[in-house]
């Protein structure tokens, strides 16, 4: 084998990202469905510039609810009861992506030790996992604001690969984010396999060769 170890991301990779945003937002805001599409595109476009550095996972959460609340023209003491209604709805959620339970389970079964690499609230992720019943296979689970970097972060992975003890070349990382994801491992070392989720891509086939 050539690999020890595989780090996997949570978000599109093992939980469907969309169904759960829609799930913890028909929570948070029963009342108006017709703007879940604004509050997506607000939280995406924050997490793309995350993602570039522009702002921490820690400073998105914060903003997001209070950009979504004040372009639909509600009052800021919404923004705080909203964020939290939203947050605890979220933990909640568990979609999994098609193939995600298969995948473990072959993974496992060939040797591999499994870590969760996500970037978000650490209770919240092992909480969604537990209710998706994957949790039991993870050694560990890495993430962001437990680990206090953000992929693609090479901290974060460096800090990852302290705590499992491991060599970058032991490891694999397997992620839908080509930038997060795929080129944050690399430039720790780490091997890394896409995850095309957008193109439709399967799971089984993208470890097939594992
Ligand atoms: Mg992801």
């Amino acid at each position: 084998m050539k690999y020890k170890a595989i780090f996997i991301d949570i978000d599109d990779t093992l939980l469907d990202y969309v169904s759960c945003c829609r799930e913890a937002y028909d929570a948070a805001l029963p009342e108006h469905p017709e703007h879940f599409q604004l509050f997506f595109d607000i939280a995406g476009h924050l997490f793309s510039e995350a993602k570039h550095g522009k702002y921490t996972i820690a400073e998105v959460m914060d903003l997001y609810p209070k950009e979504f609340i004040a372009a639909i023209g509600y009052p800021e003491s919404a923004v705080e009861p909203f964020k939290h209604a939203f947050r605890a709805a979220w933990g909640e959620t568990h979609t999994l992506v098609p193939e995600a339970k298969e995948m473990l389970d072959i993974l496992r079964t060939k040797g591999y030790l499994l870590f969760a690499a996500s970037n978000s609230f650490g209770h919240l992720q092992r909480r969604r996992l537990e209710r998706a019943g994957i949790l039991p296979y993870f050694e560990d689970t890495y993430i962001s604001m437990d680990i206090g970097y953000d992929k693609p972060d090479i901290r974060f992975f460096q800090e990852a690969l302290h705590r499992c003890g491991l060599q970058p070349s032991e490891v694999l990382m397997i992620g839908d984010s080509m930038t997060t994801d795929v080129l944050g491992a690399q430039a720790a070392g780490i091997e890394a396999l896409f995850f095309d989720r957008r193109n439709n891509a399967s799971l089984l086939e993208l470890i097939k060769e594992l």
